[in-house]
Order: structure tokens, then C-alpha cells, then sequence
């Protein structure tokens, strides 16, 4: 499928790959250990122009495009997932929101710094009464005190919000209103109190890249962190995670890609009956099977990305690259495991824990079930998966202030 890609793609994929074989790979063991968030890693991937793929050079990104970064979460996510799990925090829907919503002088203090890795992000919807009904569920308040804000509740799997420098988080600005009640604020939660991040302890997950509970006890933002006007939060959170499900689907090839790789490898080196395994029927056809998946997940992701570059309506083949990557995630985890036999339970195999990504991303950014809403109900003519297609991100019109700001600036 290579071969299909433009130049520098290809170039983009060469790119990553380098850097995770020498910056990476070879530590990541030893930070898993420690526990300890991998600062310097990101500001060298951010150097290296990992998270800017969507964002324009006006803004410190690469402008390469939705098919580029698909292929860096992909790469990322083959050499070593664990990393790629602040991906969408640096070079998505963090980044998106404000680069969508800010003012001009929002984006160039926050958007720049996260692109390059020197701040980490964060973006908070989830509450504990259920992601997939983020608006019916959340309780978290925000009341407007002078010049300040001050949120009151908590929010529920806030990736890196631990570590975070620069967020954005939803909160309810009037409670009465649905979801023209919800407002995004960006946060700083290392400048304000009232902040607690809350580890949770994950099963099979990186233990130094957490997601967390967030507990806020009168935690404050300035008015002039408020993104968009109140009221706006629902609209620039949606338009930012439709992207972010298109990197996370590509996550889920990463992984299955790495599955695969693996199964591959041990099914040529493991001897029964005086053969490798790899010879045996049953486990061709699994490697069949795994092979089939990953091609297909693969041409829809890439075509999901395709839409997003061309401006196209692409909420319907987001939703279809999602499910499908994410299930053959999966897939190929579960079958890479059974290849592995006992030591796809042991510590040492990734295959052992790389299910957990499998099922992170079968879940996370939109769960498998709410994208077969999406794709039912559009097939069935309830309910047009595209009606809200707006642009975002690399290509957004309104963004030519930015551009014109920074040539005005010399
Ligand atoms: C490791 C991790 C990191 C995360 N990081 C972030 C983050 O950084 N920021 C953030 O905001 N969120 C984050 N999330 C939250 C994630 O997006 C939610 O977990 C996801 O949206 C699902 O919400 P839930 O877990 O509350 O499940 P629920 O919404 O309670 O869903 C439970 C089950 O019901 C199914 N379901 C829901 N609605 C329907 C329906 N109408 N019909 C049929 N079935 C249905 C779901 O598919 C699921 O199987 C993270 C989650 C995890 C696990």
C-alpha cells in the first residue's frame, strides 16, 4: 500500500521510524520502570516535527496533512504505543481546539509550544456518568467570578492531565441550557490551585503516561482563557475529536501492525514437531486472517484521512476507519497472543499487554458502539453522519487572521 503514498509520506513514515528506533525504543522499558513522564522524549519528538502535521507552518506545525499524521500515530503506535499515548494530547484534539476557537494571541501562546513538545496537553470531556453521553453526563460548573472563573467537580480519564502544563477542559457554564451550557476554558493547571490529578491504575497500560481522575475544588481561569464565548464548548469539542478519531483509528493499525510483526517473527522461530508453527494450517490461517484485517483497516484509514485532507464531509468514514481499525485491533492482538501460546501471557512479549491498547482504542475517542450509531443510522436514513461538516484544522478558512497576523509581524 506503500507504493500508493505520495513521496513524502513515505518520507514522513522514514522519518519516525528513525526517531523512534534511536530516541525511543531503546529506553522505553526503563521509563515504563520508573514511572516517569517522558518530558524529554516529546520535546525531541516535537523537534522533530511529530505533532505539527495538521497544523499550518504560521502556527509552528508542518502542514503536511491528515494522511501524514495518520501515518505518524500509525508508526508511532507500531515502535512503541506506550508513547504514542500523548499523541493526541500535543498534535490533536488539544492543539485543534484552541487553533479552531482562540483568539489569534490564544493560538500563538499555547498552540506553538505544544506542536513543539515544550508544554504537554490535555483535553478533558469525560465525567464519571459516561463518556459517550459526555453532555448528559457531566456536572462539572463553571461560575464567572470577576475577572476569573472558578469550576467546581471533576472530570473522569483525563489522559496526561497529571503532567499537563496547558489543557482544555469542558465545564458547564449554565447547567439549564444542554449543549449550548457547555463552555471550553483552556486550563493551566500548574499556575492555579484547586488542581488534583488522580492516576488510575490500568491494567496492561503505560505506567508512565497516565490518564486520571480530575478533581477541581474552586480551580481557577482567567476569563481570558475562555475558548469562544460561553456557550461554544460543545461545538469546538466535537470539531476537534472527529480528527482525533482518525489518528486514534490509525493507533489501533499501529498496534495491530506490531502484532502482526510479532506473530509473524515468532510463528518462523518457534519449532513443534520438528517445524516452525508457521507451517502449520490452523496458524496460516490466522496469519491470513490478521494480514486480510490490517490491509483492509488500513485502506480506510488512509481514505478517511484522504476526505479530511480534501475538505470532504468525513464523519461517516471517520466513524467506518474507527470501528474497523479498532476491531481488528483486536482481532490481531487476540490472535497474536494464541500464536504466542503460554508466552503471550508473559511480561516479557509485548503481545502480552498490547491487547489493552487494542481494547483502549476499541473504547477511547468514541466507543466501537456509538460509531456503529453513527454508520446505522446514516445507512438506515435516520440520521445524515455528515449533516455537521465543517472544516478543521490545516485547511480552516477562518484561520487566515493567523496567517495574516504573523505576515503583518514580519
Ligand atoms: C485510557 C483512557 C484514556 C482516555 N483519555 C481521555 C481523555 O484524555 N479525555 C477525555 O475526555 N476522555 C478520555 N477517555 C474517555 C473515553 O473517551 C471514554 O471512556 C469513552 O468515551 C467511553 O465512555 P465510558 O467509558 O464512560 O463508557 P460508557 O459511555 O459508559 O459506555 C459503556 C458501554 O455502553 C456502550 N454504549 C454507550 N452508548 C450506547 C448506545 N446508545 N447504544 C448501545 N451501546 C452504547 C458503549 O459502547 C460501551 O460499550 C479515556 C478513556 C480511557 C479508558
Amino acid at each position: 500500500m506503500d507504493e500508493l503514498l505520495p513521496d513524502y509520506v513515505r518520507q514522513v513514515r522514514d522519518t519516525v521510524n528513525a526517531f523512534m528506533e534511536r530516541e525511543v525504543n531503546p529506553f522505553m522499558d526503563e521509563i515504563e520502570k520508573s514511572g516517569k513522564f517522558p518530558r524529554d522524549l516529546v520535546r525531541k519528538a516535537g523537534e522533530a516535527g511529530i505533532y505539527g502535521a495538521v497544523f499550518p507552518e504560521s502556527v509552528g506545525g508542518t502542514n503536511l496533512g491528515y494522511i501524514a499524521a495518520c501515518v505518524v500515530s500509525e508508526e508511532l503506535a507500531r515502535n512503541d504505543v506506550r508513547f504514542a499515548a500523548c499523541n493526541n494530547q500535543q498534535g490533536s484534539t488539544c492543539p485543534q481546539c484552541i487553533y479552531s476557537a482562540g483568539t489569534v494571541e490564544q493560538v500563538m501562546k499555547y498552540v506553538p509550544r505544544l506542536l513543539a513538545g515544550e508544554t504537554i496537553g490535555m483535553m478533558s470531556l469525560t465525567e464519571a456518568g459516561g463518556g459517550s453521553d459526555a453532555l448528559g453526563a457531566m456536572k462539572t460548573t463553571a461560575v464567572r467570578d470577576g475577572d476569573v472563573y472558578r469550576l467546581n467537580g471533576s472530570k473522569m480519564w483525563a489522559s496526561m492531565a497529571n503532567e499537563t502544563d496547558v489543557g482544555v477542559l469542558l465545564a458547564k457554564t449554565d447547567p439549564s441550557a444542554g449543549a449550548k451550557g457547555v463552555t471550553a476554558f483552556i486550563v493551566e493547571p500548574k499556575k492555579y490551585s484547586g488542581w488534583t490529578a488522580q492516576p488510575i491504575e490500568m491494567i496492561g497500560l503505560s505506567k508512565a503516561l497516565r490518564t486520571n481522575a480530575v478533581f477541581l475544588d474552586d480551580f481557577v481561569v482567567p476569563v481570558e482563557n475562555r475558548l469562544g464565548a460561553e456557550g461554544d464548548g460543545f461545538k469546538i469539542v466535537m470539531r476537534a475529536l472527529q480528527p482525533g478519531r482518525v489518528t486514534v483509528a490509525a493507533k489501533a493499525l499501529g498496534v495491530a501492525r506490531a502484532c502482526f510483526e510479532d506473530a509473524v517473527r515468532y510463528a518462523n522461530e518457534r519449532e513443534l514437531r520438528g517445524q516452525p508453527i508457521g507451517r502449520f494450517q490452523m496458524i496460516q490461517s490466522d496469519i491470513a486472517e490478521m494480514a486480510v484485517a490490517i490491509e483492509a483497516s488500513r485502506a480506510l484509514v488512509y481514505k478517511a484521512a484522504t476526505y479530511m485532507d480534501e475538505g470532504l464531509p468525513s464523519n461517516r468514514i471517520a466513524a467506518l476507519a474507527k470501528f474497523h481499525a479498532s476491531q481488528t485491533a483486536k482481532l490481531v492482538a487476540d490472535k497474536a497472543q494464541q500464536i504466542f501460546g503460554g508466552y503471550g501471557m508473559a511480561a516479557e512479549y509485548r503481545v502480552s499487554w498490547l491487547k489493552s491498547y487494542a481494547d483502549l482504542f476499541f473504547t477511547g475517542e468514541g466507543s466501537a458502539n456509538v460509531q456503529k450509531i453513527v454508520i446505522a443510522e446514516d445507512a438506515l436514513g435516520y440520521k445524515v453522519a455528515d449533516r455537521h461538516h465543517g472544516r478543521t484544522g490545516l485547511r480552516d478558512p477562518r484561520r487566515d487572521d493567523i496567517a495574516d497576523e504573523m505576515k503583518a509581524a514580519g
